[in-house]
């Protein structure tokens, strides 16, 4: 069986940004477990992982476009700092979440000033070239439920 639309798949993963260091990795934990064809993952692996089969290896590398997009200049903003409500000790490099039309928005602090609080809601990896590294653990058909779900059910995957 080959990994295509609608296939319930798990891998393990490694990935790494340009300068070679590991930003998120599967190793010691249960593999990923995702739909195909559907979004659960960033568009340029799943591009590079159709008709892989089990114990495949590869080695792909996917452009921002096809990753986390580029950085948006129209995510960085500043507010006065009243805005926030009480935040407590804050401090560059924090991250918190933005209550946004979107839903639960991550975001992180850039700047604070007496008055302002810059912060960006970009992901943490836009504009990044992502290099991943994967083997194929398991693929099957997913069932009716996940498909429903948007989600693989058991191990590496939603819990319910
Ligand atoms: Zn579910």
């Amino acid at each position: 069986m080959i990994i295509e639309k609608n296939k319930a798949v798990t891998v393990h993963y490694t990935l790494k940004n340009k300068a070679g260091e590991v930003v998120d990795s599967s190793e010691g934990q249960e593999p990923l477990a995702y739909i195909q064809g559907i979004g659960n993952i960033v568009v340029g692996l799943e591009k590079q992982l159709e008709g892989k089969k089990v114990g495949d290896k590869l080695d792909a590398e996917v452009s921002p476009e096809e990753g986390y997009g580029e950085t948006n200049d129209e995510l960085i903003r500043t507010l006065p700092k009243e805005q926030f409500g009480d935040l407590g000790d804050v401090k560059v490099g924090l991250s918190f979440y933005i209550e946004s039309p979107q839903g639960h928005v991550p975001a992180t602090i850039l700047e604070v000033t007496d008055k302002d609080i810059s912060f960006d809601m970009n992901h943490p990896l836009a504009g990044n070239t992502l290099f991943f590294s994967v083997e194929v653990i398991g693929v099957r058909d997913a069932t009716e439920e996940e498909l429903e779900h948007g989600h693989v059910h058991g191990p590496g995957g939603h819990a319910h």
